[in-house]
């Protein structure tokens, strides 16, 4: 079987590869690290490249899926910051629920790379049951009135637009009372509190929402349907090939590593462990590639992947952390330098992708509950 891109494809490939080449950069002392990143954004907006595999008819390119898997595994392997929860998972939500006017409305500044998405999903009492969330959202003639709080939201400091879940049937069983909203951020009533992560960063916010007045027109489907849409969103994040290919570079680099490092006079490579770590994780990356371009695949041919989107997503999350441990111990000491020292080896990329992943494996659900999908929509296992 062969897995290679097609000549088109492949030559795609290398043409985003060049560009990247050119146009990734990492923010300088003092730079707006946020602002670099809208504007690499943009200049894939600007090439169409953002919203590649969109209809013609929405702005897109109306790529196939295998371009949009070329185009991914580029971007991913040099760790570019393309993606853009309004391209990869808003607008596609919204191509599929919406009204002609709230795709009239809502698509084109996506495409432009111009309105910035973020995902209030999470509460404090609803992550992984994610049905039992409290966020109200009360009908008063032509308009709803939502109270509630999100949590976790990434960049909702930053973003323009949210999309909520909010439960507009208090007494209907959990799955069936609950609508999605588009709403402004700077409607009256939101606000954001930033939560600073454990590297020091702010990505993270909760949400207040209060007494926050929101035409009909905001409502993304019908009233109550909203968890099947939100179903969607979670499928269009969970399916990419960025957590596999995120950080082969990163293996790339650990073994150009462990040659050019000499311990007692012979590279680090030459150690029997170090090389068979090096050996398991190269077959480890090959196996999770496979995995995404099933996924992938499923998807050129009309087929929703859905317990095979959680076997990539927790493959290669999970694939993330042991690679960061790998590296951190073939480093030795070193590996523990944060970015910023002198003395850490590939300028602290271990130490940092060590903290790091501990994360993936909790956004976007948790490794628990992909091993719950798999087990009971994949495997027909009753519910433990
Ligand atoms: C980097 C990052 C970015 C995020 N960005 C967003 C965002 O933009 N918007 C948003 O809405 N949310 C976001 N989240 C939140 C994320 O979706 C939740 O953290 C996640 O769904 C888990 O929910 P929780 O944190 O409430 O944990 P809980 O659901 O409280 O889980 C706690 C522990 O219990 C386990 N557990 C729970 N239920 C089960 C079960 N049935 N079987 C077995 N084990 C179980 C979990 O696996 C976990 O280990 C983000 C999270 C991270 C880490």
């Amino acid at each position: 079987m062969d897995f290679a891109y097609s000549p088109e494809e492949e030559a795609f490939r290398q043409e985003v590869e060049a560009f990247l080449k050119v146009e990734l950069r990492d923010p300088e002392d003092g730079e707006d690290a946020w602002e670099v990143r809208r504007t690499f954004i943009k200049k894939l907006a600007a090439k169409g490249w953002l919203t590649l595999a969109w209809p013609e008819e929405w702005g897109g390119k109306g790529a196939g899926h295998m371009m949009q898997l070329a185009y991914n595994e580029a971007v991913a392997y040099y760790d570019a910051p393309a993606n853009d929860i309004g391209s990869d998972r808003v607008g596609p939500t919204i191509m599929l629920y919406g009204t002609e006017e709230q795709k009239q409305r809502y698509l084109p500044p996506i495409v432009s790379g111009d309105a910035v998405w973020c995902q209030g999903f999470s509460e404090p009492e609803a992550g992984s049951d994610l049905a039992s969330l409290q966020m109200r959202a009360t009908e008063d003639g032509d308009e709803f009135v939502i109270n509630g709080s999100k949590i976790w939201t990434s960049f909702a400091h930053k973003a323009d637009a949210i999309i909520l879940l909010a439960r507009t049937d208090p007494d209907a069983p959990k799955h069936r009372g609950i609508s999605y909203f588009l709403v402004d951020m700077d409607t009256p009533g939101v606000t954001v509190r930033p939560l600073v992560d454990m590297i020091g960063r702010h990505q993270f916010n909760e949400v207040f929402v209060e007494d926050v007045r929101v035409p009909r027109e905001t409502l993304l489907g019908e009233k109550n349907r909203g968890w099947y849409i939100a179903t969607a969103t979670l499928d269009f994040e969970r399916s990419g090939i960025q957590r596999v290919i995120g950080s082969m570079r990163s293996y790339d680099m650990l073994v150009a590593y462990a040659n050019e490092t000499k311990r007692n006079g012979r590279p680090l490579s030459a150690n029997a462990q170090v090389r068979a770590k090096l050996a398991d994780l190269k077959i480890e990356f090959e196996v999770g590639r496979m995995l995404s371009y099933r996924v992938a695949w499923m998807q050129s041919q009309s087929i929703v992947p859905n317990y095979e989107a959680s076997v990539s997503k927790m493959y290669g999350s999970e694939l993330a952390q042991r690679l960061a441990n790998a590296g951190v111990r073939i480093m030795g000491l070193g590996g523990q330098l944060a970015p910023g020292s002198p003395w850490a080896p590939l300028l602290g990329r271990f130490e940092e992708l060590y903290i790091a992943s501990s994360a993936l494996t909790v956004a976007a659900g948790t490794s628990e509950i992909q091993r719950n999908i798999i087990a009971g929509r994949g495997l027909g296992l009753p519910r433990g």
